[in-house]
């Protein structure tokens, strides 16, 4: 599926949540969702970055977003649950939610990694999207065709030196994957897989490999396809995937 090409109205009206929608792929993706008619809830911790996304989703005419500022780090059972209330009251349903927040941490040996560094990696990137997957799960059985996704890395397929708690976390995610995937399959409409984004140029990259040329990097708004993909209704048969953006 890697030129799979959406049609313009590919999701007219899904309502999709996206973490980590302030910058980088996440706002990409939720510029992306808007622009093929979905109604996006953008998710993130920074809401002048969030609000920014709005402004420029309702500046091009698409579908009102709604914003929910969070913080993955240390958000708590009722602020899921909370989150959870205000898109049942508000949509009713969710169609889609793409869990792409991530953090990097150090890049280190395991022998020097900082124990608290770990952590917070692995709430972020493993733990908090467990909860928020968890806590809207009943919202989205209520869609005809609703898709989970989650965001993965190379080094979530294969280990490699330096890469610490990110690449556990992306193993992690990797494996929540399969287990929900599995559990779901045959008995809901919810399909769930997982994306590798590939090289992107975004601050992530670029704080993982300070001497690159991020030029040669493509930059979020053009490793689209996958995600609308998965996202919209051709990808209905697919569920305990692991997919490449690039
Ligand atoms: P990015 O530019 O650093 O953006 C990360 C996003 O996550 C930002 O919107 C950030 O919000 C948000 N975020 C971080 N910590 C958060 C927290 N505690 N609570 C809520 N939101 C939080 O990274 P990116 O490159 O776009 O990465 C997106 C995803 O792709 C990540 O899961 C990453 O692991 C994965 N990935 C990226 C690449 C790549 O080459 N870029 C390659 C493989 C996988 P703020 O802006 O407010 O900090």
């Amino acid at each position: 599926m890697q030129n799979y090409q959406p049609t313009p109205d590919l999701l007219n009206e899904r309502v999709i949540l996206v973490t980590g929608a302030g910058a980088g792929i996440g706002k990409a993706a939720a510029l992306s969702f808007a622009r093929h008619g979905a109604t996006v809830i953008l998710l993130g911790r920074t809401t002048k970055k969030l609000e920014a996304v709005y402004d420029e989703i309702e500046a091009e005419g698409n579908p009102k977003p709604a914003i929910i500022p969070l913080n993955l780090e240390n958000a708590s059972a009722d602020q899921y649950k909370a989150i959870a209330d205000s898109i049942d009251s508000e949509f009713g349903r969710l169609d889609g939610l793409l869990n792409n927040a991530g953090i990097l941490g150090q890049r280190t040996p395991i022998a020097n990694y900082k124990p608290d560094v770990w952590q917070q990696v692995l709430q972020v990137n493993l733990t908090a999207p467990f909860l928020l997957a968890q806590s809207v799960l009943p919202l989205m059985e209520k869609s005809d065709d609703a898709s989970i996704v989650f965001t993965s890395s190379g080094v979530g397929r294969k280990g490699r030196a330096f890469w610490g708690a990110y690449a556990v976390s992306k193993f992690g995610i990797e494996g929540l994957m399969q287990t929900l995937a599995d559990e779901l399959e045959g008995i809901s409409s919810i399909r769930v897989n997982c994306i590798n984004p590939g090289a992107t140029r975004t601050a992530m990259r670029e704080k993982a490999f300070p001497a690159e040329n991020m030029e040669n990097n493509p930059a979020p708004a053009d490793i689209m396809s996958q995600y609308l993909y998965l996202l919209g209704p051709d990808s209905k048969v697919i569920t305990g995937q692991s997919l490449d953006a690039q």
